[in-house]
């Protein structure tokens, strides 16, 4: 059977070939697992490292940011150190420089003392921009909440760039809206702060026409009871509206040929915003080239916790008479004279001041005032009779001094009654006035019956030596006696032993620290003793401080070094009292 055998051979030689080839695929199978099962082995050992290298990735993270945000404390601290370790000699060399400039000195030397203080004034201005900066952007600042007086701070930031405004021949002033609030409750020193730094830059880059500060009450939202804006408008170079953005980042500086060079840092903007954002406002810009800046911005404030009045207040129904031909000097005596309620009549160029008295006189509403800047008792030429008219008729009329446009600072007073000095202000007014209007409202009184202080002694705590010096002769030159004592343990006993109207206590002192010294005070068994006010005097930028302070039942500061106004107005706040302060 040849065909069958042949048949089988055919199909073994397959069998044999599959069966060949099956195990060949079979060997194959096996090897592919043996390597997916190394390649899985493999997997894994890579994972669970993946997983080592991540927990450490992650440790060595945390670790970093750790280090970074010690880092940044100690950044903070370093900083506060540094601003306290930079204040203090400051304070020596600017508190130094102004007592020489008191001394009798050559012109020369004068002008070399006068450089002295104006490069540490600007040195301090630029550690005090440093420093606020990196504060707000650290999230490390604190408003120090507190009741003060509105036309205090406007008053002020006319009152410091008077000068500066005079030097260039421009016209200053607040122009109050009716309805203003006199006191509010915020924080004045960041106001002062962000004000200054607008009206400065407006004073600084116009150099002609006026300067002015609008204030007003702002429509508000329910959250908060009352939001102000302030608009400071000058009539300077202008500013093109491609870079009003950029105005309130860091360092700029705009100027390249627009307006001449200047100094400054360019933060002044940048803060000013920031701060404007804490106090829970906006800011912003409206201006041309060539047609002046107006800068404006809102904050909230709240109403002020205690009703006080410590202003003298002008009686009701005073009327006055007003004549200018300076438009801005108008309107600026105008809004605040109406802001102290007093019932204003202006006069045109036209008219004739003794038939507007008289008229008065005749409707039965005379005029107590007249606020003239005319070098003529009559205000228009050919009447000089009026004011032997006014004599003659034993009229009550006070006239303020036909100067008060024309000079300045010289406080004094001659028969025309009260010199008013530019740039006008609340306080100028009412000290002008009050010894003008019939019976005025001594004031000073307080619904909570606060204390006030009317010893005129003052004890000085301060253990560096030039800064007694500089601070004594300040107080003294402000009409106050002072004790100075350089450390804590012998202020609490200058005050057990003494009768003082108030304390100035540094803060870092030996023996006591000035918190503990002002703990101990109020301990002391004497009420009148233990209540006397304490002021700290900080060269501690920090401002967050300021709240331990009034904690500790300190109850005020001064940042040093010292600044003269602020100076008068914290003593005046603590020594008012029939007499004391006038
Ligand atoms: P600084 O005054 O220190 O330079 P600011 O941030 O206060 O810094 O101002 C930034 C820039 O904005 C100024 O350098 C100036 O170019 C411009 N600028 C600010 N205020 C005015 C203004 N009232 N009129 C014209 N330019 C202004």
């Amino acid at each position: 059977m040849p065909d069958n055998t042949g048949k089988e051979t055919i199909f073994e030689r397959r069998l044999m070939r599959e069966r060949a080839a099956r195990k060949q695929a079979e060997h194959l199978l096996e090897e592919k697992s043996r390597e997916l099962y190394s390649s899985n082995k493999e997997l894994l050992r890579l994972a669970q490292n993946l997983e080592g290298l991540v927990e450490e990735r992650t440790a060595e993270l945390k670790e970093a940011r750790d280090q970074a945000m010690a880092a940044s404390r100690s950044k903070s601290s370093f900083l506060a150190n540094m601003s306290h370790e930079i204040r203090t000699p400051m304070s020596g060399v600017i508190g130094m420089a102004e007592l020489l400039l008191g001394s009798p000195l050559s012109a020369e030397q004068r002008q070399q003392v006068r450089v002295i203080l104006e490069s540490g004034k600007a040195l301090l201005t630029i550690i005090n921009d440093i420093l606020d900066l990196s504060k707000l952007e650290s999230g490390k600042f604190h408003l120090v909440i507190e009741d003060f007086d509105l036309f205090d701070v406007l008053d002020n930031v006319v009152d410091v760039l008077a000068i500066p405004a005079e030097e260039k021949h421009l016209e200053l002033g607040a122009i109050p809206s009716e309805g203003l609030p006199d006191r509010v409750r915020g924080d004045p020193v960041r106001l002062r702060q962000v004000l200054l730094n607008l009206v400065g830059n407006a004073v600084k880059f116009t150099d002609q026409g006026d300067v002015r500060v609008e204030v007003r009450v702002e429509e508000h939202e329910a959250d908060h009871p009352l939001r102000l804006r302030f608009d400071v408008v000058d009539t300077g170079p202008g500013i093109p509206p491609k870079d009003h953005s950029l105005l309130f980042s860091k360092f700029s500086q705009l100027d390249e040929g627009r307006v001449p060079k200047h100094h400054g840092t360019g933060l002044g903007l940048a803060i000013s915003k920031n701060l404007v954002e804490c106090m829970g406002g906006e800011i912003g810009l409206r201006s041309q080239p060539g047609q002046g800046s107006r800068f404006w911005f809102t904050v909230a404030l709240e109403k002020p916790e205690v009703e006080l009045t410590r202003r003298p207040r002008i009686p009701e129904g005073i009327r006055a008479a007003l004549f200018t031909r300076n438009r801005f000097q108008m309107e600026s005596v105008l809004a605040h004279l109406r802001s102290l309620n007093v019932d204003v009549e202006v006069i045109g160029e036209s008219e004739s001041l003794s038939g507007i008295l008289r008229g008065g006189r005749e409707r039965g509403e005379p005029f107590h005032l007249l606020i003239t800047d005319s070098p003529e008792p009559s205000v228009t030429a050919g009447k000089p009779q009026l004011l032997q008219g006014l004599e003659l008729d034993g009229d009550s009329i006070s006239r303020a001094s036909p100067d008060w446009i024309d000079s300045r600072g010289s406080g004094e007073t001659g028969p025309w009654g009260v010199r008013l000095t530019r740039p006008v202000t609340r306080q100028k007014l009412l000290d002008a006035l009050l010894p003008a209007v019939p019976a005025a409202d001594p004031g000073f009184t307080s619904t909570e019956g606060e204390q006030v202080a009317t010893s005129r002694h003052v004890l000085l705590v301060e253990d560096v030596f030039s800064l007694q010096l500089v601070a004594k002769a300040k107080l003294e030159r402000l009409g106050y006696t002072v004790d100075v004592v350089g450390d804590g343990r012998e202020a609490v006993e200058a005050v057990r032993n003494g009768e003082y109207g108030l304390v100035l206590m540094d803060i870092q002192l030996p023996q006591l620290d000035g918190l503990s010294a002002t703990r101990e005070i109020r301990k002391l068994i004497d009420p009148a003793k233990a209540s006397t006010p304490v002021i700290a005097l900080t060269a501690n930028a920090m401002k967050g401080d300021a709240e331990a302070y009034l904690a500790t039942g300190m109850n005020g500061y001064l940042a040093k070094p010292i600044d003269n106004q602020q100076l008068e107005a914290a003593l005046e706040r603590w020594f008012v009292g029939p007499g004391a302060s006038r």
